[in-house]
Parts: C-alpha cells; sequence; structure tokens
C-alpha cells in the first residue's frame, strides 16, 4: 500500500488538487449566481415580474425578448459567467449604444478579444484620500442640473415653476415665482466651483443658465431641429401619423412641443455628453415639490430631502431591445452598489447642511408605488431615464420642497440664484456630500 501511495503520489496529490480546484470553481460560480440573482431581485425587478424576460445560472445571464422567447430558451442577450468582464471592457472602450449593436449581433467574443488594454486613466480608485492636498484631485465629476428654464417663462413651457399669490392672510406677505431650471443651474454652478477648488476635474451638461444640452436656447433648436425631431420619432414608430401631424401644425403648443419631442431627446443628449466623459461619478441636481399639493397655487406644510439610483423596472418597462440591454448592464455591472453608497453620502449631508429631514417610504406615493426601498436611509432604485442612460455612479437628488412654506419664501430671492442663500446651503451640502463620499472610500 505504502508503495502504492509512493508510486502515485504525484497522481494522488493532481486528483486532489483538481477536485479542490473544481469545488473552488463551482462555488466561485455559484456564488456569482446568488449575486447576481440577489441584485436583479432587490434592486431591479420592481414588481417581481419580470423573471419570465430573464434567467441567471451557471450557463450566464440571459435576456429574453418575451416570456415565450424564454421558455424556447431562445435569448436575445447572453453573456457566460466568464465573460462578464469583457463586457465591462467593452463598456469602458466604447460607447454604450455600440456595445449593444456588438450584443445584438451576438459577436462580442470576438470583439472583446480585439480591444486595447483600458487606457489607466487616474480615476477615484487609484487616489488616497490624505488631509495635506487637494481632497478632489484626479477626480472627473459631471454635474447635471435639472431641467433647462432659465427664467420663469420657459419654466412655464417645461411646467416646472410655482407661482403662488401674495396670500395676507396665511402670511405669504410676496407673491413667488420660482422656475426650477434656475435654481438647478445655480446649484450645479456654485457645486462646480467648490468641486474645482479641491482640484476635481468638473462639466456642466448645460453649462449656460437658459441653455439646453444641446448647446442653444430651446427657442433656437425649435427653429432648427423641430421638424427633423418630429420627422424621426414618426420614423422610429415612436408617433403616429396623426400625432406627427399634430405636432407639426399649429394646434401644438409650446408646451406639448417641449413635453413630447424635445425633452426625452435632450435627456438622451445629456447622458451621451456624461457618457463620453467618462466622469468617476454624475451628480443630478434637482429640487423637489410635495407631489399631493396639486395645482401648486399655494404653498404647504411638508418638506423631505430624497436621492434615486437606477433600478425597479415595472412590468412594462422592457418592452425594447435598447431597455432590456440597459437592464442587462445594470445587472452586470456594479454601478447600482457604487451609486447607493454616494446617494447615502449625499442624503445625510443633505438633512445636515439643509435642516430638511430624508424621506422614508412612506412619506410619498411615488416611493412605494415606482420605487424599490434600498438598505439605505433616503436611498430609492427608480427607473428613471437619466439613471437609466448613464454609466457609472450617480446620485439623482431631489432636495427639499420648493413649495414648503418657508422654503418657497427663501428661493424666491434674488434674481440671480448663485446670490440666494438656501441655493448656496443646497449646493454646500452637495459638496459635504462628495467628500464624504471620497472619505468613506
Ligand atoms: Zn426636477
Amino acid at each position: 500500500m505504502a508503495a502504492f501511495f509512493k508510486n502515485n503520489i504525484f497522481t494522488v496529490l493532481l486528483l486532489l488538487y483538481t477536485a479542490v480546484n473544481c469545488f473552488s470553481q463551482d462555488s466561485a460560480m455559484a456564488f456569482k449566481v446568488k449575486q447576481y440573482t440577489l441584485r436583479a431581485e432587490k434592486y431591479l425587478d420592481k414588481e417581481k415580474a419580470l423573471q419570465p424576460m430573464y434567467s441567471v445560472n451557471t450557463n450566464g445571464i440571459s435576456i429574453y425578448e418575451s416570456p415565450q422567447t424564454k421558455l424556447k430558451g431562445d435569448n436575445e442577450f447572453h453573456i457566460s459567467l466568464d465573460k462578464i468582464d469583457d463586457f465591462k471592457l467593452l463598456l469602458k472602450n466604447l460607447p454604450a449604444a455600440q456595445v449593444f449593436e456588438i450584443y445584438k449581433k451576438g459577436d462580442y467574443d470576438k470583439t472583446a478579444l480585439s480591444l486595447p488594454p483600458v487606457k489607466n486613466v487616474p480615476s477615484m480608485a487609484d487616489q488616497i484620500y490624505s488631509p495635506g492636498i487637494k481632497k478632489l484631485t484626479g477626480f472627473k465629476i459631471a454635474l447635471d442640473a435639472g431641467h433647462t428654464a432659465g427664467d420663469f417663462e420657459m419654466g412655464l413651457v417645461e411646467k416646472k415653476c410655482l407661482k403662488f399669490k401674495c396670500d395676507s392672510v396665511h402670511g405669504l406677505k410676496d407673491s413667488i415665482a420660482i422656475a426650477e431650471g434656475t435654481l438647478t443651474f445655480a446649484t450645479a454652478k456654485l457645486l462646480k466651483d467648490k468641486l474645482e477648488t479641491e482640484g476635481a476635474e468638473v462639466i456642466m451638461t448645460r453649462p449656460v443658465n437658459g441653455i439646453t444640452a444641446f448647446g442653444v436656447t430651446f427657442e433656437d433648436w425649435m427653429k432648427t431641429n423641430y421638424k427633423t425631431a418630429v420627422d424621426s420619432l414618426y420614423k422610429a414608430g415612436k408617433l403616429t401619423l396623426k400625432q406627427k401631424q399634430f405636432y407639426l401644425s399649429s394646434k401644438a403648443n409650446n408646451r406639448d412641443k417641449f413635453g413630447t419631442i424635445f425633452k426625452d431627446s435632450e435627456l438622451e443628449k445629456r447622458a451621451e455628453i456624461i457618457n463620453k466623459y467618462k466622469p468617476d461619478f454624475t451628480i443630478i441636481i434637482h429640487y423637489n415639490v410635495d407631489e399631493t399639493n396639486t395645482g401648486w397655487r399655494k404653498p404647504a406644510d411638508k418638506n423631505f430631502n430624497m436621492t434615486f439610483v437606477a433600478g425597479a423596472f415595472m412590468r412594462n418597462d422592457l418592452s425594447t431591445p435598447k431597455k432590456r440591454f440597459e437592464f442587462l448592464r445594470l445587472l452586470i455591472s456594479d454601478d447600482l452598489e457604487k451609486s447607493i453608497a454616494l446617494s447615502s453620502a449625499m442624503v445625510k449631508s443633505f438633512e445636515k447642511n439643509l435642516n430638511v429631514k430624508t424621506a422614508s417610504i412612506k412619506d410619498a406615493k411615488y416611493l412605494i408605488s415606482g420605487c424599490l426601498p434600498t438598505d439605505e436611509n433616503g436611498v430609492y432604485c427608480r427607473n428613471l431615464q437619466l439613471t437609466r442612460y448613464i454609466l457609472g455612479p450617480l446620485v439623482y437628488g431631489e432636495t427639499l420642497y420648493q413649495d414648503n412654506f418657508s422654503e418657497c419664501v427663501m428661493l424666491n430671492k434674488e434674481c440671480d440664484k448663485t446670490k440666494n442663500e438656501r441655493v448656496q446651503q443646497v449646493a454646500e451640502a452637495y459638496f459635504q456630500g462628495v467628500l464624504n463620499y471620497v472619505k468613506g472610500k
């Protein structure tokens, strides 16, 4: 027997090594399957209704066009577990739209192998936080100031404004007129200056007040791009012939044109600018209102902060190949976890610096009906276009309620909102949130 072992010790060791190796490979595979399944259930599938459209198992991750094609085993996108890093590499090297085309054709393996290695650009992962140097040196940060209005008139067109009459009975001494786009722009501008002072490189998707992400005013965009935009929406099947005729007729007003034709394509432009820039993270800036104060003719009492990250796809949110690909991307990347960490740092800073409470899930109906809560207080998954389009970690900030009684009075002050004290406090809250996030890395 001893002689047998002596002669065959190498074989025994080899068998043992192979067994251990197989076991560890199997457990690594099982771990990955569990990790992706959990991510889908916890953050992506709002109504627990999407399982007929995707699968996660040791063969890999598959997305299906419909429950019927899943039953036939006919996937639309498939990535085996050992090819996931290739997919991430592609997303770092190429625009998401191009990666989508590669996967649609099913020849991603070949393409991934022919890619150059990822350029070693300085990123937050390489940074060491130390008190002696500028705290944000080497960071690239994108800022998206929500909406486009540079004045109240444009706020009316995009339906993102508040107008309250002077009401001495309830103590409103002056009338109120606020366009959210002017607040978000000023906040982004102030925040940009603060971040740059600490060494960060920063871009704004709309760098000039009242100018859209297309680099022109809405009015100018209407003159030069509107008709083409209507035509292309019609060609893409997003408008019927009847709708096309309506939007090209004098019956459609600017509010209709903004809401249906301009808004979505401008959001896509914002994401395009950000994704091309490849920031370490993105901050999307909005101010909220009380959803129950409908009509917004008078101030209300409620006031909360909250933040959104991607996820919470609904039953009908996988209706196009592009949307299904976005679901796949979010399922595979770790953007969601990073966004949650960033958003958590941000919402804590909002509460501390603005003295406004963080919204719990019961504080707004849409948090229950349209969002998935995360483990972090005040951070909710929500399938907003920008959270879905933008690659990399992001926070979609919704600070305070503009229609709150005291907030509207404070926000109404100063024509140039960069001089508004409350807006300055909001910019500082975002800034402190960034510093805390970076410090915690
Ligand atoms: Zn908004």
